[in-house]
C-alpha cells in the first residue's frame, strides 16, 4: 500500500470593506432591500462606464505587502467571459496576466516551527449578483420552481488571494485559511465573515505517493463558506482520490461538490480551462500603476502582523497558548494587564479564563493587576473583581480586603476531615490517577465557603496523601 501525500491550494475571495462598488458609486450595505443599491454601472446598461475604486486598490495592496507580495508597478483589468444570469455584462472585470500582487510568501507560526505557503498572486474583481432559488426544498437550483436575482451584490470589491499548493492536511489547510482572515481583519480590509459570504474559499484538492513529484487531476470545491465543511470537503476528497487512484479508476480535473449529509463530494462539471474565458484586456480601464510613494506610505502603516506577534509570544508562553491568546481576540485585555506589570503567561491566563470574550476597562488595568497579584484572596473576591472590572471603575483595596484563608493550623483540620470522609478518592490518588485532586480541592474550598486559599490547599492535600 501506498503512502499518500495530500496536495491542497485554496483561492480565499474576501469582501473589501469600502463605502462603495468597485466600479460605480453604489453603496454597499448589506441590509438593504432587494435591488435597491444599483446605477447603470452595475446593472450593465450600454454605454455606462466603469471607474476604479481607489481605495479598493489600496487595500489589496496593503494585503499583498502583508503577504510579502511583489507589488505590480503595472497592473491590467481583464474581462473574463461567460454567461450567468446573475452577471448581466456576460463578462466579468477581474485581473489575469497582470495582477496587482504577484508572488509573495505567507508564514504560519505552527507547534513544529514556521510553515511557508507560497502566494502565487492577488488580485482585485468584482463579486456576481446573488441568485436566490426558491420555490424547492433544498434551495438549489435544481428542483427550484424559480430564482431571483439581487443585484445589490453584483460590483461589491472582491479580493482573490491564491495560494501555491504548499498545503499537505486538512489542519494545515485550516491553519493557514484562519491565519489569513485574520489578518485580513486586523488589516481592517475586509469583515471576511464566512456566515456572511464575506468570505469565502475555492479548495483544490488531489494527492500524490509520497517522494512524487508533480502533481496529479485536482479537484475544486467551489464556494465554500465554513471552517468545519472546508476541514471535512477535503478529508472526503483525499479519502475518495486515494481509494480510485488504488482501485486503478482515471480520476479527472472536475469541479466536485461537498455533501455534508453523506460526507461525500459528487461530481458538478468538468472544469473550465482559462482558455475558455476568452479573458482580454478592459478597453474601458486604464491600467492601474500604483505610485511607488503609495506602496511605500502604505508599507510603513503595516501593523505588527498577527503571525509576527504569535511567534513572539510564543518565545514567552509556547506556541499553543501564544496562538489561542491571538485567534481569539483575548489578547487586548492580556496587553492591557501587562502593561499594569503582570508578566505575559499569568495575562494570558486570566485573559482566556475569567475575562474571555469581556472587554477590561483600561483604567482598571492597574486595580486588577493588584488584585491578581495578591493571590492571597478569597475565589469569590477574585471573582468580583473579574465581574466588576468589565462593568465600570473599580477600586483594588475592596477586593484586597477579602484575603482567603491560608493559615495551616486553620485549614489542617479541615483537610484531614475531608480525606477521612473519601477514603475512595484517596485510594484512587494513591493509585496514580491524581486527577482526582481537583475533587478534593473542591470539597475543601466548599467546606471553607470558598475562604480557603487554593494554593496552599493543593499543598497541603499533596503533603497529606503522599504520607
Ligand atoms: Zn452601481
Amino acid at each position: 500500500m501506498s503512502e499518500w501525500e495530500p496536495v491542497i491550494g485554496l483561492e480565499v475571495h474576501a469582501h473589501l470593506k469600502t463605502r462603495t462598488k468597485m466600479f460605480c458609486r453604489c453603496e454597499l450595505e448589506y441590509s438593504a432591500g432587494e435591488n435597491t443599491r444599483t446605477c447603470p454601472v452595475c446593472l450593465a446598461h450600454p454605454g455606462a462606464l466603469p471607474v476604479p475604486n481607489a481605495r479598493a486598490i489600496e487595500f489589496t495592496i496593503t494585503l499583498g505587502l502583508a503577504l510579502g507580495c511583489e507589488i505590480a508597478a503595472h497592473s491590467v483589468f481583464a474581462r473574463k467571459n461567460y454567461f450567468y444570469p446573475d452577471l448581466p455584462k456576460g463578462y466579468q472585470i477581474s485581473q489575469y496576466e497582470a495582477p496587482l500582487c504577484g508572488r509573495g510568501t505567507f508564514v504560519v507560526p505552527t507547534a513544529g516551527g514556521e510553515e511557508r505557503v507560497g502566494i502565487v498572486r492577488a488580485h482585485l474583481e468584482e463579486d456576481a449578483a446573488k441568485t436566490v432559488h426558491a420555490g424547492g426544498a433544498t434551495g438549489r437550483s435544481v428542483g427550484a420552481a424559480y430564482s431571483l436575482v439581487d443585484f445589490n451584490r453584483g460590483g461589491t470589491p472582491l479580493l482573490e488571494i491564491v495560494s501555491e499548493p504548499d498545503l499537505h492536511s486538512s489542519d494545515g489547510a485550516l491553519r493557514y485559511l484562519r491565519l489569513l482572515r485574520q489578518t485580513i481583519v486586523e488589516l481592517g480590509i475586509s469583515d471576511a465573515e464566512m456566515e456572511k459570504g464575506t468570505l469565502r474559499a475555492d479548495v483544490n484538492v488531489s494527492v500524490r505517493e509520497r517522494g512524487e513529484e508533480g502533481y496529479r487531476p485536482r479537484w475544486e470545491i467551489k464556494n465554500m463558506n465554513s471552517f468545519t465543511f472546508i476541514g471535512r470537503a477535503i478529508d472526503a476528497a483525499v479519502r475518495q482520490q486515494i481509494a480510485a487512484h488504488e482501485a486503478g479508476e482515471r480520476v479527472e480535473q472536475s469541479t466536485y461538490d461537498y455533501d455534508p449529509d453523506t460526507d461525500r463530494l459528487t461530481v458538478h462539471r468538468s472544469k473550465e480551462e482559462a482558455d475558455d474565458y476568452r479573458y482580454f484586456p478592459e478597453p474601458d480601464l486604464v491600467p492601474v500603476e500604483p505610485p511607488a510613494e503609495l506602496v511605500e506610505r502604505l508599507r510603513a502603516e503595516l501593523p505588527e502582523l498577527p503571525g509576527a506577534r504569535i511567534v513572539r509570544y510564543a518565545a514567552e508562553i509556547g506556541f499553543e497558548r501564544a496562538d489561542e491568546l491571538v485567534m481569539t481576540g483575548n489578547e487586548a485585555n492580556a496587553l492591557l494587564l501587562v502593561g499594569a506589570g503582570l508578566d505575559l503567561d499569568t495575562a494570558a491566563t486570566v485573559s482566556m479564563n475569567q475575562l474571555a470574550g469581556r472587554t477590561l476597562l483600561p483604567e482598571n488595568a492597574a486595580p486588577l493587576g493588584e488584585v491578581i497579584r495578591a493571590g492571597n484572596l478569597t475565589r469569590e473576591a477574585f471573582n468580583a473583581a473579574f465581574a466588576a472590572a468589565v462593568e465600570g471603575p473599580i477600586d483594588a483595596a475592596e477586593f484586597l480586603a477579602q484575603t482567603a484563608v491560608s493559615d495551616e493550623s486553620a485549614l489542617g483540620p479541615v483537610i484531614d476531615a475531608i480525606l477521612a470522609a473519601n477514603p475512595e478518592q484517596v485510594e484512587t490518588y494513591r493509585g496514580g490517577k491524581e486527577g482526582v485532586l481537583g475533587f478534593l480541592v473542591g470539597r475543601v474550598m466548599r467546606e471553607t465557603q470558598g475562604k480557603a486559599d487554593p494554593a496552599v490547599v493543593n499543598r497541603l492535600l499533596r503533603e497529606r496523601l503522599r504520607a
